[in-house]
């Protein structure tokens, strides 16, 4: 019995340091430079990082066994001997961080600089695993998508992921906040700004954000996630929301930026949907470009949902709403189909993509709830979906995720309305669906009535869940609004 204890530990020890590139990454305290060393699985013909300005921050490199100088064309580096199973090399992680204008707004002890511009990688078919180690100086903390390979300490592998951007990696003196598994609650990395930022009230905001999601299907969708906030500093970003700029990068794990206007009061950014919107996109898998306007259109369904049953919407202005963004997808290029307009980019036609996506989730919950008397909706079947193939290591198509979330229910509801709209000019037409909802729109307002015949199902969708966690958790998230609003 104890040998083979012995053995299981060995294993365990032992067969992931051979089979995977181990990186050292030493982060001086002044926040000047990254010294790295790799050393490789096996030997390799070359290195590469993927951003392209990232020769230019490459102070040194060398070959770690002879001291030779590798040789850099372009992104790439390459030995002089032929291969090379280590090296060692310098980047000037100050210079890369003023090349980045996410870092203006931060205070000069804070940089986001992507893993893509400081970590250079073999150029191998078969990817063993990759295990980066930070050593950083005094005071430094490290804030990565990766997953954490010991629960305390800097030690992180690299995921299989699809690449949907470029993931952020923050080093400094910031508010870190660890994933809590129990609460289900994502990492949060609070970059400190240049200015005062009430720091409690702003990591209020986003766990209680997180909250909010999880009242789709009692637990968020990814508490492995990472969030990044970056406060932008005075000069606002010319924008007039609280969150001029948030978005989901799927690389190497799953981050949300959130860039924050910290000069504005806390009440604020609980009435802006963006961070219920980013949060939502990790309900499904990384969708390719062509199908977009899926992966939108349900993120812009649930913003309003979920802030509807987290009690910061009132019912009827998250069905205002959603018949105002209906209004904006019929009138964005008509002459487009969905499909179409994604392929052409959101530039082309933004409320075409982000709308005809969002009436596609109305449809399909309505349908589900209806024909299951109640017992089964949308959150049901992203729910499966979570469990099944969530984060997904590649990026999925439409038709993929569609038949995937048909194989959880008994008659396809997916496909069908994916056959029959995807590809198909026009936007659908809203008023006998909202009819039967028992929405009235008179103008351009909208009333809800209770005689409709399935007035039920639409009350069901704005219902926060009846769960004993999810009323704990409203509860939980009104006292500390109240709390907050106190002088
Ligand atoms: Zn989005």
């Amino acid at each position: 019995m104890r040998t083979i204890i012995i053995y299981i530990i060995a294993a365990v020890f032992c067969a992931p340091a051979a089979a995977a590139h181990q990186y050292v990454v030493r982060i001086d305290a002044g926040l000047e430079t990254l010294r790295v060393s790799a050393r490789f699985a096996s030997p390799v013909d070359a290195v590469r990082a993927r951003h392209r300005t990232a020769g230019r921050f490459l102070l040194e490199a060398a070959d770690c066994e002879t001291g030779l100088p590798l040789e850099r064309r372009g992104r790439t580096l390459t030995s002089p001997q032929g291969t090379t199973s280590c090296i060692d090399y310098v980047v000037d992680l100050r210079s890369a961080a003023a090349a980045e204008r996410r870092n203006e707004g931060l205070a000069p002890d804070n940089v986001v600089v992507s893993p893509a511009v400081w970590l250079w990688q073999p150029k191998t078919a078969a990817q063993p695993r990759v295990i980066v180690r930070f050593l950083p100086g005094d005071g430094i903390d490290v804030s990565v998508p990766w997953k954490a390979v010991e629960a305390a300490g800097h030690t992180y592998e690299i995921p299989p992921s699809p690449r949907s951007a470029r993931a952020p990696a923050a080093f400094g003196r910031f508010i870190h906040v660890r994933a809590e598994p129990s609460a289900g609650t994502p990492r949060i990395a609070l970059l400190r700004s240049r200015g005062d930022v009430d720091d409690d009230a702003i990591i209020g905001w986003v766990r209680d954000t997180a909250g909010y999601v999880s009242l789709a299907y009692g637990r968020f969708p990814n508490p492995g996630a990472q969030v990044v906030v970056m406060p932008v500093g005075r000069n606002g970003w010319k924008s007039d929301s609280p969150v001029p700029f948030g978005r989901v990068v799927r690389d190497g794990g799953e981050s949300i930026e959130l860039f924050v206007d910290e000069r504005r009061p806390i009440e604020d950014f609980y009435d802006d949907w963006t961070a219920t919107h980013e949060f939502s996109h990790l309900m499904l898998p990384f969708l390719r470009s062509s199908h977009r306007w899926i992966s939108e259109g349900f993120a812009q369904y649930y913003q309003n949902v979920l802030l509807a049953r987290a009690g910061r919407y009132e019912v009827q202005r998250a069905w205002q709403k959603l018949y105002e963004g209906f209004e904006r997808g019929r009138k964005s290029r008509p002459e487009l189909s969905p499909n179409e307009a994604s392929r052409r980019g959101v530039g082309a036609a933004t409320m075409k993509i982000y709308w005809s996506g969002a009436l596609l989730a109305l449809m399909a919950d309505v349908e589900l709830r209806q024909r299951s008397a109640g017992r089964e909706s949308l959150d049901d079947v992203l729910d499966r979906l979570q469990r099944c193939c969530l984060p997904a290591a590649e990026p999925w198509t439409g038709p993929q995720l569609f038949e995937k979330l048909d194989s959880f229910v008994e008659e396809p509801v997916f496909m069908p309305l994916y056959r029959q709209y995807a590809d198909k000019e026009g936007f659908p037409d809203v008023a006998p669906l909202f009819r039967r909802l028992g929405i009235d729109i008179e103008d351009g307002r909208v009333a809800l009535r209770d005689d409709a015949e399935l007035a039920p199902v639409r009350d069901a969708i704005t219902r926060s869940p009846a769960g004993a966690g999810a009323r704990a958790f409203i509860d939980r998230s009104k006292a500390q609004q109240a709390k907050r609003s106190e002088p």
